[in-house]
């Protein structure tokens, strides 16, 4: 089949070579001319794992075109992937503005009956508020909404392996269609209606994001009663009711994803004259758990004028360059407002970090070069290799010895026969 993807992010290039390499051919769209020379010439515009190979792959097979004509691209294909960002605005409903402009082209622009999907997490009533864009032109549109659930860092196998494809259409002949494009894939295929599939997709980030806040509070409960929250959330994942997966302690959630849908959530409750309790308390827990490393920081320092911090990780998370929503960038900008030198480390998203961040940080070569001189060391991002770093190497550099584990990530037994003072989450 013929499928054209516009907005070639996280979702819209794991989805375009995705399809690609299920025998698909497919044209990514991009506003940004920058972007589309990159992946004219087969190079990444940012990192995901396991994705470099098959791009190249279904580049070389003239399975993928790229380009910035959206035009040329949804008349060459039957299927249009809205794929765009849908930031949160400022009262925390999400902004729907690429989505509304994507629609008004495809209006313009289109010279043929189409199916248009859209991919990316909007409010519920998105749909039928594009396929109301697409009538001012003759042709006919059939609007699906088929949310995606990829987690970044797992990309590629989500997209093969996924939980679930949810397609959400009025016509069920035409979800068959939309899963059709997916026969080759074993993935379980639920058809159901728009509406349906538009809140599916909050209810589930919204779930999981609120089972991080829940966890970090009982954390807070650990701490104050002796108890291990490691061992609590083991022991809760081993019930098949709950299972072990989001039980994990630490800075709690960031990146582009749980916080806005959290907020969005909220907005369409609201709007809809319905108060979403405790979508409220799982926003502010995720806050309080920054400031609560803050505050172990300063309370360990005293005061952070003129005192060397290390940020190890800057990502949300492990296994991508993501720094939206990070508690990393939250923390380097709270640290350097007090006057604290912060040094600074990340495989991956240290480039995108230092867009951001300018001079609010010194940019390190490595882990080692990051802690050297430093009073204070903190874990940000789980990467496997903070792991096993030679912590005993870091400690004979550092002129403080104390670790800040915002990630439960390192050994407390391990890190203080080194010698560190060793600070995790609630345990
Ligand atoms: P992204 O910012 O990485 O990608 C969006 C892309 O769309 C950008 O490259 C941007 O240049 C392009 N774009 C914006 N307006 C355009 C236009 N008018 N024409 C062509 N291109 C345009 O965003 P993302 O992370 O891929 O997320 C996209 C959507 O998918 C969001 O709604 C998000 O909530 C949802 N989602 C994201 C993830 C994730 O892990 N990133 C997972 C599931 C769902």
């Amino acid at each position: 089949m013929k499928i054209s993807i516009i907005g070639t992010g996280y979702v819209g290039l794991v989805s375009a070579v995705g399809l690609a390499e299920l025998g698909h051919e497919v044209w990514g769209v991009n506003r940004s001319p920058a972007k589309i020379e990159k992946l004219k010439k087969g190079q990444q515009i940012f990192y995901e794992p396991g994705l470099s190979k098959l791009f190249k792959k279904n580049l070389e097979k003239n399975r993928l075109h790229f380009g910035t004509n959206l035009t040329v691209a949804i008349n060459n294909t039957d299927y249009v992937f809205i794929c765009v960002g849908t930031p949160p605005r400022a009262d925390g409903g999400a902004d729907l503005s690429a989505v509304k402009i994507v629609a008004k082209q495809i209006a313009k622009f289109a010279k043929k009956d189409l199916i248009i999907i859209d991919k990316s997490t909007v409010p519920i009533g998105t749909a039928r508020m594009v396929q109301n864009i697409l009538k001012k032109n003759k042709h006919k549109f059939y609007v699906v909404s088929s949310p995606e659930f990829l987690r970044e860092g797992k990309a590629v196998e989500d997209f093969f392996h996924g939980d679930r494809l949810l397609i959400g259409a009025d016509d069920k002949q035409v979800a068959k269609k939309v899963a059709n494009l997916y026969a080759k894939l074993k993935t379980y295929k639920m058809i159901t209606g728009l509406e349906t599939a538009e809140l599916t997709k909050y209810a589930s980030n919204v779930f999981l994001a609120t089972k991080i806040s829940f966890i970090n509070e009982i954390a807070i409960l650990c701490e104050k009663v002796g108890a291990n929250v490691e061992d609590v959330a083991f022991g809760m994942g081993l019930d098949k009711r709950i299972n072990k997966y989001f039980l994990k302690a630490g800075l709690g959630y960031g990146g582009s994803c749980f916080p806005k849908d959290v907020k969005a959530l909220k907005h369409i409750s609201k709007t809809n004259g319905f108060n979403f309790k405790i979508l409220e308390a799982v926003l502010e827990v995720n806050m309080r758990q920054r400031k609560l490393v803050f505050g172990k920081a300063k309370k360990e320092l005293s005061s952070l004028k003129g005192k060397t911090i290390t940020i190890l990780g800057l990502a949300f998370k492990d296994n991508t360059d993501d720094i939206r929503e990070s508690a990393a960038i939250d923390l380097i900008k709270w640290f350097s407002k007090e006057g604290a030198k912060v040094k600074a480390y990340d495989r991956e998203a240290q480039n995108n970090a230092k867009s951001v961040l300018k001079d609010k940080a010194f940019w390190c070569k490595n882990a080692y070069e990051a802690c050297f001189g430093s009073q204070l060391v903190i874990i940000a991002t789980e990467w496997p290799s903070f792991k096993t770093l030679d912590w005993a190497k870091i400690k004979r550099s550092m002129k403080k010895k104390v670790i800040i584990d915002g990630k439960n990530l390192l050994n407390r037994e391990k890190m203080e026969k080194l010698g560190f003072k060793y600070i995790a989450i609630g345990k």
